[in-house]
């Protein structure tokens, strides 16, 4: 446990106006346009505001030397892309925790005091209590219990956003988590059995293990109809260009089968029976 304690930074594009609200807690610069782009510009289409509370600046992320040209290091990098990444998503504010990224489970980085998961994890929450306290969001979403791949610092920031949640004066209604349809991965499973490459290696480094990313996925329980913000979605996942954003190979007359919807699941409060079509009408429908 370290005694690192950072003081957050905020970049705010806008003050808080009096509309709904959104806010997403997620590990890295990119988890947000990876995870959520869609949903967030669907938030945005219907008027709700959103911030995104960003626990490193993805000091360890896997950069390629061309994208390091006009930066320091890939800190500086990856923070310039997040703010390009705000403008396209058009975010309220980008919260930077200013944690460094942990890396993967054995690595050096994964003991640096710095890292974010050195840190004691109720600081960590007090810090994101207070963002929603300050901020009042209709929807927090963040990660799953698994944090998608098995990240640890996906996982320590779906921890440290539950015991916020726990902390807050501000009572969230609505609490998700990302999740995504485990189909294709099957398909991707099945495939790299048949043709003698484990499905528990995969990724860049082979340090991703996929069986598990299946069994670990949490169940959809709302589907976010995002077909009319696909072209504003891919162009936020190509400011992450250092981490392979914006590079699809989806013909253009099948995005909308690709990248139409984006799942979640509801765990607050929860969903019982039909899958909720989530279309950010709450507070209208409340307010009015
Ligand atoms: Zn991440």
């Amino acid at each position: 446990m370290s005694d690192y304690c950072p003081q957050p930074t905020s970049h705010i594009r806008r003050p808080l106006a009096d509309v709904p609200r959104m806010v997403v807690v997620y590990a890295h610069p990119d988890d947000e346009a990876f995870g959520n782009a869609g949903t967030i510009l669907a938030a945005r289409a219907a008027g709700v505001e959103v911030h995104y509370i960003c626990a490193t600046r993805g000091e360890c992320g896997t950069v390629d030397a061309q994208y390091l040209h006009d930066y320091a290091d890939v800190k500086a990098l990856r923070t310039a892309e997040q703010l390009a990444a705000a403008d396209a998503l058009d975010l309220g504010a980008v919260h930077f925790l200013n944690y460094r990224d942990s890396n993967m489970p054995g690595t050096p980085d994964n003991q640096h005091p710095e890292a974010l998961v050195q840190a004691p994890m109720t600081q960590v929450a007090q810090t994101i209590a207070a963002f929603i306290d300050d901020i009042q969001p209709t929807y927090v979403i963040t990660f799953p219990p698994y944090g998608g791949y098995g990240h640890p610092d996906h996982i320590a920031v779906h921890h440290a956003t539950l015991a916020a949640l726990a902390a807050t004066t501000w009572q969230v209604p609505f609490v998700y988590y990302s999740t995504f349809s485990t189909t294709l991965l099957r398909i991707i499973i099945g495939v790299m059995r048949v043709t003698g490459r484990n499905p528990r290696a995969f990724g860049r480094n082979g340090d991703i293990d996929i069986v598990r990313v299946a069994e670990e996925a949490t169940p959809i329980t709302t589907v976010v109809p995002c077909t009319h913000v696909i072209p504003a979605k891919i162009a936020a996942w190509n400011c992450h260009a250092s981490q392979g954003g914006g590079m699809t190979r989806v013909p253009r007359w099948a995005w909308r089968w690709f990248y139409g919807v984006e799942h979640l699941t509801r765990v607050h409060p929860t969903v019982r029976g039909e899958k909720e079509i989530l279309r950010f009408d709450y507070d209208t429908a409340h307010r009015s």
